[in-house]
């Protein structure tokens, strides 16, 4: 017979054992012995505060048995997640902010429903031309020129006139409080990020920037900004209207420095270089909260950098609509639109202080 369940859903390691046991579909004492390093009257004990929450048991709190509901259906440990996820933010000395396309202007344009917001209006414009994924490629560039250009103007006329993802204002503030700071690594070109008021000193583009420039030749390392830049697009045809822009050394097309599908000619030397910032910044920050928010299991190049950092003894807190493993017992992750799960972590962490 199992003790009666008392203040062990309290118990700091509850979360986690809970998390074990939806994970490896098994009610299990031993395996909570084994997985947390903990005795058997702990292990009994946590077991039993999962009756009703996660679990079924007898009348007399014997033979426990996992709830169908608490695998298949919602959330159940919701409200564990957002307190504990609260606690780590407050109590992290620095962070790690990996912010993915779900957060992005403009890229990933089909999967940015997931989160409620609007699809974006390129996908209809470029409806009767050209694939978008053959023109936004570096032979879509040679090929149709003024397509590719057309879409880069609208991609940039979308990153300045398109107000940043309303949850980086409220990381910048849980940023600003931490007292070693935050890095932001983002996989999105748009320029969101330092637009959301992050210093660009901490920010590591792994896919570059729309708004710079690079030559399509690569005949020389320079990048150009694109401040001078005033699209003027066909709205019917998607096509640049006037001169392309061109090398001022070599007179070859001009592009974005942001990293295509299968792109050898992608000039990295920018993103290198925050990265290497990234690099020295860790070595002050060894063990950085790692909060990853809308990067997808395909947004490999984000995944890689949060797992590495995981491994290396960081906590991984991960926000996605579809891609969320709500049991993993070394995460905290939250299956919730972005805007959601962020302010709900927002309301734990302001009832905390
Ligand atoms: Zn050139």
């Amino acid at each position: 017979m199992l003790p009666q369940p008392c203040a062990t859903r309290a118990d700091d390691l509850y979360l986690q054992a809970c998390q074990f046991v939806l994970f490896h579909h098994q009610a299990s004492v031993s395996l909570l012995q084994r997985r947390l390093r903990i005795g058997y009257g702990r292990a009994m004990a946590l077991l039993a505060a999962m009756c009703g929450d996660i679990l079924e048991c007898d009348a007399d709190g014997g033979n426990p048995r996992i709830l169908p509901a608490a695998l298949h259906g919602p959330d159940r440990l919701l409200p564990h997640k957002l307190a504990q996820a609260a606690t780590c933010l407050s109590e992290a000395p620095s962070m790690v902010l990996a912010v993915g396309a779900g957060m992005g202007a403009v890229l990933g344009l089909p999967e940015r429903t997931g989160d409620g917001e609007a699809a974006h209006p390129l996908a209809a414009r470029h409806a009767n031309g050209p694939d978008l994924a053959c023109i936004a490629s570096p032979e879509g560039l040679q090929q149709h020129p003024a397509s590719a250009w057309g879409l880069y103007g609208q991609w940039l006329q979308a990153c300045r006139a398109t107000p940043p993802h309303a949850g980086l204002a409220l990381l910048l503030g849980w940023a600003r409080r931490l007292p070693q700071g935050c890095f932001v690594v983002t996989g999105n070109v748009d320029g969101h990020v330092q637009k959301a008021g992050f210093p660009a000193a901490r920010v590591y583009e792994c896919h570059g920037s729309l708004h710079r420039l690079q030559c399509s030749a690569h005949c020389e390392d320079r990048l150009w900004p694109t401040a001078w830049l005033r699209p003027q697009v066909d709205a019917s045809t998607g096509q640049w209207l006037g001169d392309l822009p061109r090398c001022p050394h070599c007179d070859a097309l001009m592009r974005p420095n942001i990293r295509l599908q299968d792109d050898w000619h992608w000039n990295a030397a920018r993103s290198q270089r925050q990265h290497e910032l990234l690099e020295v910044w860790l070595d002050s920050a060894p063990q950085p909260l790692v909060l990853e928010v809308g990067a997808g299991r395909d947004d490999t190049a984000l995944r890689r950098l949060t797992q590495r950092l995981h491994r290396r003894g960081s906590r991984l807190i991960r926000i996605h609509p579809h891609d969320a493993d709500i049991h993993n017992p070394d995460t905290i992750e939250f299956a919730l639109g972005i805007r959601e799960a962020l302010q709900q972590i927002g309301q734990h962490l302001h009832g905390s202080q």
